[in-house]
């Protein structure tokens, strides 16, 4: 058995739950994982939901301040899964404390705070990572190898998407995403963070962009405090107004030249999560979509035979990063939540490395440097640069 490592888990909600069931998986599907993670204890305003989470998971405690979290010397990493007007005074009250701090995309309310969270994590010396968690998708791991092994050419255009329904129905209740005090940027925040991080990721940095934005329904049945997701619906109870953009689109422009569009929204009627990407290189393209996440569909100029001038579809396999950890055959399906596993396997890592979990707080503040030039645009009505943050 590894070196054991104390977890604390701040927020148990949805993603609260999902990063303590996947510590629980990683000495099972990671038997070489360095650290073996022990779940010390857990928090939620809601004392309901506090000791429920603990008797799902076993935490050893379970508390209503979170600063019994920071305080506790059994506690070597925070994570932080409760809504983002939270992120930085618990990120910061972590990192002082000495603890690794995984904060929860998109980091703080605004590109602002992430910058101070990350400051934060740096001035500490402690290790940092952020649920980017699609990334992790083995055929999308297999995706970036092909692009950094050449075999698509140079990118010429890179389209991003990420078009989601949660909030469709207009009597989606006005949970905590809705509310510009408590989440700070609307779509901006929430799911364009994760459509420039896997741009950045596949395609290298995006340099200017030229943006809009709109909030398609304006108002909203109140939420239950402490009851129920973002996903839950009501109606007939009082209307409050949504503060913050239902919808972003943006033109961009990567460093290495090539061009793009990226486009989220979460009140898109049809779509269920369909974060996607399309990419065109000289020599080759690719598509992928969340919806089938096991698939790659790949063109390759390469193979010259006008027979097979057509993409082929990749299907996960054990050959691909990770997907043997899972199950041994091709074609076998991995899931959203086998995604977290592996991003734990991989934070405890580089815990135990010494070295700089990626993606950890720098790769959220290049991705907040897009998202505050995308702001800036708003305004402006203009082209912006993406400047460092
Ligand atoms: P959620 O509403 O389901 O859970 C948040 C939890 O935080 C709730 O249980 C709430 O009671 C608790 N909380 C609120 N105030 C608190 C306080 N003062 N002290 C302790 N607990 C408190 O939200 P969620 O969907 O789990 O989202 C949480 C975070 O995770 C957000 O930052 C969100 O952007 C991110 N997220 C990431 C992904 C992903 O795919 N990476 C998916 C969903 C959410």
């Amino acid at each position: 058995m590894s070196k054991p490592i104390g977890i604390g888990v701040i927020g148990m909600g949805w993603m609260g739950e999902l990063h303590a069931r996947s510590y629980q998986q990683v000495p099972v599907r990671f038997p070489d994982a360095p650290l073996t993670p022990e779940l010390v204890i857990c928090a939620d305003e809601f004392e309901k939901r506090a000791l429920g989470s603990q008797a799902k998971y076993g935490f050893g405690t379970a508390a209503t301040n979170w600063r019994d979290v920071i305080g506790n010397d059994a506690v070597d990493v925070v994570h932080i899964t409760t809504p983002n007007n939270l992120h930085l005074e618990i990120a910061t009250a972590a990192a002082e404390a000495g603890k690794h701090v995984f904060c929860e995309k998109p980091v703080g309310r605004n590109p602002g705070e992430t910058a101070q969270i990350a400051a934060a994590v740096r001035e500490a010396g402690v290790n940092s990572h952020v649920g980017f968690n699609y990334r992790w998708v083995p055929v999308v791991q297999k995706a970036k190898q092909i692009i950094d092994e050449g075999r698509i050419g140079d990118i010429t255009h890179y389209r991003g998407q990420f078009l989601e329904g949660y909030g469709a129905n207009p009597n989606a209740m006005l949970t905590w995403r809705f509310a510009e005090e408590e989440s700070g940027l609307g779509a901006l925040g929430d799911i364009m963070s994760h459509t420039v991080d896997m741009a950045h990721m596949l395609a290298g940095p995006v340099t200017r962009v030229v943006s809009q934005k709109e909030t398609f329904i304006k108002e909203r049945p109140a939420a239950v405090p402490g009851e129920g997701t973002h996903y839950s619906i009501g109606a007939g109870g009082p209307l409050e107004k949504v503060s913050n953009e239902d919808y972003v689109g943006a033109l961009v422009q990567f460093e290495s030249g090539a061009r793009g569009s990226f486009e989220v929204c979460r009140v898109v009627v049809g779509e269920k999560l369909g974060l996607r990407f399309q990419i065109n290189g000289t020599t080759g393209a690719m598509h992928w979509s969340l919806e089938r996440m096991n698939e790659l569909d790949l063109y390759l100029l390469e193979t010259e035979d006008p027979v097979r001038d057509g993409y082929i579809n990749l299907r996960s396999g054990p050959e691909m990063p990770h997907h043997a950890n899972f199950n041994p055959a091709q074609g076998l399906q991995i899931s959203y939540d086998d995604l977290k596993v592996i991003e734990m396997y991989e934070f405890l890592r580089a815990i135990a490395e010494d070295r700089p979990s990626v993606p950890g707080l720098a790769e959220a503040v290049a991705v907040g440097a897009v998202a505050e030039a995308m702001r800036r645009s708003w305004e402006s009505g203009h082209w912006e640069a993406v400047t460092p943050i």
